[in-house]
């Protein structure tokens, strides 16, 4: 048996046009487009590529996009204080941080000052505990609901079905869970303690990976026909001395057992940014 594999370039394009739809409406509504206010702090080569690409992305789609960069030397009062001025421009639906920030600044609490209401990653513990009590109105992060759309797109019958999601991670693995839980799934959390992980794995009718740790998930961990959701993205060396990126997923070996499975790249990673964009609509018109 081969899997389906899900384009998730495709899904994510079709996200960002249902998004610009809603953008020109809102836009024609309440005369201004919604905003989005990326900050990022410092040089770290793989943020400014995430950074650009978010404001570029937001533009395509009608949102207003605004990169703010600020010196790696930058304090954390410093950092603060244009936190409290985006949350107060009402102007702005969305505030996202890049992460991580340079030593010396405080990520928890940095997050923590994002006006929960422009919260887009999903990231401030009001949105968090909201998904973590199973109440509405919360604003989830963002590469987990991107998932949530593949699981959509894979026809994946949630309900009652066998979840396991590997990593615990504030950003995916927490929520992730959260979201298969609220979904009807019976959910397991495997982490780096886990026992007997490939047994665990082998029990899921859903398997989601968010560890980090390049083709770890092999195909006789994976149960025949199941739904293999990779968020990993790991660069591993090529002969020629340049990297490949690769998943947490053996995916050579895992499409041969899998039902449907996404690939890297090209699966979830799309998605991440279109489900920032649907975020920050979202916002914007709960805020309205
Ligand atoms: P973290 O490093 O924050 O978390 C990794 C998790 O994996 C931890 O919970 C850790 O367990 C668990 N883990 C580590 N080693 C093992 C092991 N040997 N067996 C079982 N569990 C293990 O990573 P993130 O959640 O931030 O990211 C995970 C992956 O997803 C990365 O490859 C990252 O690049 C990718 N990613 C992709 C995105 C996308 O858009 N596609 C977005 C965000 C992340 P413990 O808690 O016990 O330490």
């Amino acid at each position: 048996m081969t899997a389906r594999v899900l384009d998730g370039k495709k899904l994510a394009e079709e996200v960002r046009a249902e998004v610009r739809v809603g953008v020109d409406r809102f836009r024609a509504e309440r005369g201004r487009p919604p905003g989005l206010d990326v900050v990022l702090v410092g040089e770290d080569p793989a943020s400014v590529v995430y950074t650009r690409s978010k404001e570029k992305a937001s533009n395509e789609v009608g949102i207003r996009g605004t990169l703010h960069v600020l010196p790696a030397s930058t304090s954390e009062e410093r950092l603060l204080t244009l936190l409290a001025e985006l949350n107060a421009d009402t102007t702005i639906d969305g505030i996202l941080v890049q992460l991580p920030l340079p030593p010396g600044l405080d990520a928890q609490r940095v997050l923590d000052k994002v006006d929960p209401g422009k919260d887009v990653d999903g990231f401030h513990p009001i949105n968090a505990g909201l998904l973590a009590l199973g109440r509405h109105g919360a604003l989830v992060a963002c590469t987990p609901s991107g998932c949530m759309r593949l699981l959509a797109l894979a026809e994946a019958n949630l309900d009652g079905a066998e979840a396991v999601v590997v990593g615990r991670s504030n950003i995916v693995g927490r929520p992730m869970a959260q979201l298969l839980l609220r979904a009807n799934a019976t959910v397991t959390m495997a982490h780096s303690r886990t026992r007997d992980l490939p047994a665990v794995c082998r029990r899921a009718d859903v398997l989601v990976a968010a560890v980090g740790k390049a083709e770890m998930i092999r195909g006789d961990w994976i149960k025949p026909g199941a739904v293999v959701i990779d968020v990993g993205m790991n660069r591993i060396p090529r002969a020629d001395g340049k990297t490949r990126l690769v998943g947490d997923v053996a995916f050579d070996e895992a499409k041969e057992v899998a039902g449907v499975i996404t690939p890297v790249p090209g699966g979830v990673g799309p998605m991440t940014i279109a489900m920032l964009l649907a975020n920050t609509l979202e916002a914007a018109r709960i805020r309205a």
